[in-house]
């Protein structure tokens, strides 16, 4: 009897959107008010969260997404599947600064979904890191 082939499920955004509006709620946000919140989904189905952390130097502020990734690759994941971000109003979602696109284009698969999503409501909008950051730079030469 022929083996069957299982084909991974893709990742749906709900799980991740309310994870990263639960990260969201711990974010360290006194001088903007600006809470962002991001999720990143592995192969293994291990979810890594993120918040925003600001600081009173204004420069050294790290954004959610940027947390979410440094958390997972000092864990040893850097098999990602999906990431979501919360944050903004719902009908202006934020997306990632282009600081962190850099960082998650050097991860994260170019077709990777990406979804956004206001802080505490409505839906998700949907992205790729391709379409976030086109012409990426890589040492691909
Ligand atoms: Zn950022």
């Amino acid at each position: 009897m022929p083996t069957r082939k299982s084909t991974p499920t893709p990742p749906s955004p709900r799980p991740l959107v309310a994870a990263a509006r639960e990260a969201a709620t711990r974010a360290h946000a006194p001088y903007s008010g600006f809470r962002v919140g991001a999720a990143l989904l592995t192969g293994d189905g291990r979810i890594f969260t993120g918040c925003n952390i600001e600081n009173a130097s204004y420069g050294l502020t790290l954004c959610a997404e940027r947390v979410a990734l440094a958390k997972a690759v000092s864990e040893g994941a850097t098999d990602f599947r999906a990431l979501a971000i919360a944050g903004g109003a719902a009908d202006t979602p934020a997306t990632p600064c282009g600081a962190c696109r850099q960082a998650l284009a050097e991860f994260c698969p170019p077709r990777m979904p990406v979804w956004y999503a206001g802080l505490a409501a409505g839906s998700a909008r949907a992205t790729t890191i391709r379409k976030l950051l086109p012409h990426a730079f890589t040492l691909d030469f």
